[in-house]
C-alpha cells in the first residue's frame, strides 16, 4: 500500500517511508519547513500538516511570552 508525502504529494514506498506523527514521509521530506534541518521521526512537532522543529515550532506557534506590545497593552489607551 502507497502512501503520499504530505510534503511533496509523491507516492512513498514502503522501503523509503519515514512515520512520523501518523503521516509518512520521504526521508528528505521530514526536515522542518523553517530551518530545513533534518527531523527525528516521532520527535518533532507538527503544525498544519507540516513537519517543524521544535525550536522552529516554538517561536512561531508556542505560547507567547513577553512580546513589545500585547493587545491587553493596546486597549489600556482607552482607558485615559
Ligand atoms: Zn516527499
Ligand atoms: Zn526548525
Amino acid at each position: 500500500m502507497v502512501s503520499y508525502c504530505p510534503i511533496c504529494g509523491k507516492p512513498v514506498y514502503f522501503g523509503e517511508k519515514r512515520r512520523s506523527l501518523g503521516r509518512d514521509y520521504h526521508p528528505l521530506c521530514l526536515k522542518c519547513q523553517t530551518c530545513n534541518r533534518q527531523l527525528t521521526a516521532g520527535q518533532h512537532a507538527e503544525h498544519d500538516e507540516k513537519p517543524y522543529c521544535t525550536n522552529c515550532y516554538m517561536l512561531l506557534f508556542g505560547p507567547k511570552v513577553p512580546r513589545p506590545v500585547q493587545p491587553w497593552q493596546r486597549n489600556q489607551r482607552n482607558q485615559t
